[in-house]
């Protein structure tokens, strides 16, 4: 405990003291028993203990699952883009907390995390040009597959060279990564003059983590390193050269149906989560007779919530206590 408490906050530098004292990989089920400390000062919160670029590639290997590549899928969910009232939809279900779609026609785009590619492609589709940087060497068969410039590694390689951006975006990134001021400098070295850097991560500050407690799915132990709230945040974007233009919180519907389904599950340290780890329709062939009942009990709850998280969302965007924030950034 001792060396716990003599943890400094990234943000402010004040001390950390423990918030939560025993929390665990409730997902994936890697092994280990984690602790949440607490800036006194500035609310920013850390995972104890840390841990290092070097455990990160073993962890996410061995733990964190990949989806089944299908071309047709990512191609025709990136179209969605290009329907009539697409931003209106995604403002209904909380998916515009993602910062490529910001884009403006013409723009250079960096998606560091660009995942399984989907907004490259949609970058594409918006008009803009697009670069993505992704450490799962599974995505190159993607990048490959519809000609997009993707590195696989990391952006400390300073991959693409001589090349800079109108917007790099960071979504769902930030919180995973082990020295977050260090990649917001190496970040801004990208930026055109007038450029932006929008990041998009869980908020400790919303009203889910209070309701939540322990339970809230985004401290998504060992993952997420580090915990920000708006006010924190602002601290470390601001110490790194940047304004903060614009700073929002943004509830995916998605989040709090998920976050439903982990109320009524408990999984013990090194044990995989069924409701995470499931795969389809939430229910295997395989599933014990009352599993399958727990599992058709939660998705008529599940049915039922969905026509409530829309509006209840909305409003607890508008009042800041959404579940993720969205960042723009320039620089000061
Ligand atoms: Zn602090």
């Amino acid at each position: 405990m001792s060396k716990q408490e003599s943890v400094r906050c990234i943000a402010c530098g004040s001390g950390c003291t423990p918030y939560i004292d025993a929390i665990w990989d409730d997902r994936y089920g890697s092994p280990g028993t984690f602790s949440i400390l607490k800036c006194d000062a500035c609310g920013q919160m850390v995972t104890s203990p840390q841990l290092t670029e070097q455990d990160l590639p073993d962890l996410y290997s061995r733990y964190y699952p990949r989806r089944e590549v299908d071309f047709t899928a990512l191609r025709n969910e990136a179209d969605l883009v290009l329907r009539e009232g697409a931003a209106e939809k995604r403002h209904r279900e909380g998916t515009d907390n993602q910062g490529h779609y910001l884009v403006k026609p013409g723009q250079k785009v960096l998606d560091i995390g660009c995942g399984s590619c989907v907004s490259l492609l949609e970058v594409r589709n918006l008009g803009g040009e697009s670069w993505g940087v992704e450490a799962d060497p599974n995505v190159r068969a993607i990048a490959d597959h519809f000609s997009l410039n993707v590195h696989i590694g990391s952006i400390h390689d300073n991959p693409f060279p001589g090349l800079s951006f109108d917007l790099i975006v960071l979504n769902q990134v930030i919180e995973h990564v082990p020295d977050p001021p260090a990649l917001l400098k190496l970040v801004r070295e990208r930026l055109n003059p007038g450029g932006k850097v929008v990041l998009a991560f869980p908020n400790t500050g919303s009203l889910n983590r209070r309701v939540s407690g322990r339970k809230w799915i985004n401290w998504h132990i060992p993952y997420h390193l580090h915990h920000y709230n708006s006010r924190s945040f602002s601290l470390i974007a601001e110490k790194a050269g940047y304004e903060v233009e614009n700073i929002k919180s943004i509830t995916p519907n998605l989040w709090t149906l998920l976050q439903l389904r982990a109320y009524g599950d408990e999984a013990a340290e090194g044990q995989a989560s069924t409701a995470w780890t499931g795969s389809g329709p939430s229910v295997s062939e395989k599933a014990s007779l009352a599993m399958r009942w727990k599992n058709r009990l939660a998705s008529r709850a599940t049915g039922l919530a969905h026509g409530l998280v829309g509006p209840v969302n909305r409003l607890a965007d508008a009042l800041g206590l959404g579940d993720s924030l969205l960042v723009v950034l320039r620089k000061s």
